[in-house]
């Protein structure tokens, strides 16, 4: 037996039990109870506010301002809407019942699916553990969290909130090296949903160990996400606003433009309002710049540093592996067999591929399918249409990058290798919970025909099904 079984079988594992026996005593089920908690939950959250400001500038260098869009204001928001719409959400909904059961009546009930497990990413450490959070305390269930080891001063908060507010039989919250604790977690404990976000590779690994207990799992993938920009686009508002979003927390967002697919007569143009917008937003040298982020950790420095050569650096490419900063970059003529555009880039480079034709720019997408997030920037209503229609992906913007995820009347996810189902908002509620069929037949009316001899009426069957 090997250190960490021994200490999964005899710590996690007993943590673990206390959480099913919690979940059992059917403490979590009123939603006075959970909504209880969410108060509790957010209180501190906001008690702690500054501390995760400063852990979240540890982390990653990320601003205050950035720091509350896309990491605290959503979970908090996040709250607010389940706080809001908790009640009738779980309220057993009745729908409609065939002619075949009349006079029955039909129900779906919402019930938790019991112990479930969050796994979370680096580059957005407090939003990406706290957003499914939010909807599996809400919805009842007892929860395992494991924040991601890169982002340390973050995890620290985190863990103060979570001791905060929760019992550990009621959440518990694991650390350490990821690739060897959650492997053996999975294999022995049965998980009632698996919640991961992070690479493709490990969504692999994460997804062939839940198969072996059949648990569900919900994947939060990454993937090469492209920007078209069509000549017939709005230029400058273009250039602004993916610029704006690419090279936000150094460009480590999971829907970032990750290429730019342009039309070969607007390329420089493109290129010169990016360069602008890049000086306008960060200085001349974004190092000493108050908006722009540093890379998490030094490997992820080395592997972006080595795609540099891809391409002809048009703007940035400066380096600097003591502060693990990259410079906002812009490269040209890169080949379609190099490395950068073998894998999601990840970091603060941004290559501009030209395209002739919508067939040529398609032949270039499909090279890497179904990615994460789609965005065009084009003025014609016919050609927006034609990229939703023809091209599988996530989903995305019409004239903007990434700002769809903030909307929670939107579902957030990929398909196929950017991941398996979504969540935010109600769409939370319903990966959190299970929807338990009720049909209820009143005892006063019971004819024949439902009973044998069956013999003679499958016209009728036929009649009352069809
Ligand atoms: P990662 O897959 O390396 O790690 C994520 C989590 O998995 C961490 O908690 C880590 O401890 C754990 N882990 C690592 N190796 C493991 C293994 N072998 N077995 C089990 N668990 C393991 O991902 P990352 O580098 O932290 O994040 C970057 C990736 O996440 C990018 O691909 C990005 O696109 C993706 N991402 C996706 C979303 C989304 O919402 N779809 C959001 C953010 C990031």
């Amino acid at each position: 037996m090997n250190v960490i079984q021994y200490i999964m079988q005899n710590d996690f594992l007993s943590a673990l039990m206390k959480l099913r026996e919690w979940y059992q005593t059917g403490e979590s089920r009123p939603v006075s109870f959970r909504l209880h908690l969410l108060k509790q939950f957010k209180k501190n959250i906001l008690q702690a506010q500054d501390e995760i400001f400063d852990a979240l500038n540890r982390d990653l260098k990320k601003n205050r301002e950035e720091s509350w869009i896309t990491e605290i204001g959503l979970v908090l928001s996040e709250i607010k809407k389940f706080e809001k719409n908790l009640k009738r959400w779980s309220k057993p909904k009745q729908v409609d019942t065939n002619i075949i059961n009349f006079p029955s009546s039909s129900f779906i009930y919402r019930e938790p699916l019991g112990v479930v497990f969050i796994i979370a990413p680096w580059n957005y450490p407090f939003q990406l553990l706290m957003m499914p959070f939010v909807a599996a305390i809400a919805t009842g269930n007892a929860v395992v969290l494991k924040p991601s080891e890169f982002a340390p001063a973050t995890a620290l908060v985190m863990k103060k909130i979570i001791h905060q507010t929760f019992q550990e039989s009621q959440v518990l919250y694991i650390e350490g090296d990821g690739a060897s604790i959650i492997p053996e977690m999975i294999k022995n404990f049965h998980f009632d949903l698996i919640f991961y976000t992070g690479s493709t590779v490990v969504g692999k690994k994460i997804y062939e160990l839940a198969a072996t207990q059949l648990t569900p799992v919900v994947l939060e993938l990454g993937g090469k996400s492209p920007c078209i920009v069509q000549k017939d686009a709005h230029l400058k508002v273009a250039a602004k606003r993916i610029v704006m979003t690419k090279f936000s927390n150094a460009g480590q967002m999971c829907v970032a433009p990750d290429y730019i697919l342009v039309e070969n007569s607007i390329q420089e143009i493109l290129l010169e309002n990016m360069i602008f917008y890049i000086k306008e937003f960060f200085g001349e040298n974004a190092l000493e710049n108050y908006h722009y982020g540093k890379i998490i950790n030094e490997k992820q420095f080395d592997r972006l540093t080595s795609l540099l050569s891809s391409g002809e650096i048009v703007y940035g490419g400066q380096t600097i592996k003591e502060k693990l900063f990259i410079a906002p970059t812009l490269l040209k003529n890169i080949s379609l067999d190099s490395q950068m555009m073998q894998e999601e880039i990840f970091g603060p480079i941004l290559p501009v591929i030209p395209f002739h034709t919508k067939e040529e720019a398609m032949d270039i997408i499909k090279r890497n399918p179904n990615p994460l997030a789609l965005y065009v920037f084009t003025s014609s209503k016919k050609d927006e249409n034609f990229w939703i229609e023809h091209i599988p992906f996530g989903g995305g913007c019409i004239n903007n990058a990434a700002w769809h995820l903030t909307n929670d009347a939107l579902p957030f996810g990929g398909r196929g290798n950017s991941g398996i189902s979504s969540y935010h908002g109600e769409f939370s509620f319903d990966v959190f919970t299970h929807k338990k069929s009720i049909l209820k037949t009143p005892t006063w009316f019971d004819p024949k025909i439902k009973y044998p001899p069956f013999q003679g009426k499958l016209k009728w069957f036929k009649k009352l099904l069809s």
